[in-house]
């Protein structure tokens, strides 16, 4: 089965344009550099090829995509609600250190949480640690 050849063109990061499809590899190639004369290095261009006859179609996520939700998934509303990426912060008044008094750690699997107080709202509230990785360190 033959390839389709497309050009990917994501005009400085953040519009993708699917070009194609191209007859040779050789026409799509020389359309990126066209392209590449024409916008230089803060857009990007990807070669795609895809099987003949196949359907590809590139979306976008809008802008608030991944700032509103963040990491956090499959939540229920209140949780959403009640969740907020703001380390160091108070999730409710945005306060930080001195205004912070932290409380004790508590571990899980793969999880620590931190407790706190908020000293100028009254909230309180718990830090969510991800585990990251371990490393052996260097001997002294
Ligand atoms: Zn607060």
């Amino acid at each position: 089965m033959g390839k389709d050849y497309y050009l990917l063109f994501i005009w400085r990061g953040v519009e993708p344009k699917l070009l194609g499809p191209f007859e040779t590899i050789k026409l799509r190639d020389k359309k990126a550099k066209e392209l590449r004369d024409d916008h230089g290095t803060l857009s990007v261009y990807y070669p795609v090829e895809i099987s003949q006859g196949a359907k590809v179609e590139i979306g976008v996520f809008s802008g608030d995509f991944f700032e509103e939700q963040g990491n956090i998934t499959e939540l229920n509303d209140e949780e959403q609600d009640n969740q907020k990426k703001c380390l160091n912060h108070c999730p409710k008044c945005n306060a930080t250190d001195p205004d912070i008094e932290w409380g004790d750690k508590e571990w899980g699997d793969t999880q620590a949480w931190q407790n706190a107080t908020c000293k100028k709202c009254g909230c309180e509230f718990s830090e969510t640690y991800n585990y990251s990785y371990s490393q052996i360190d260097p001997k002294i």
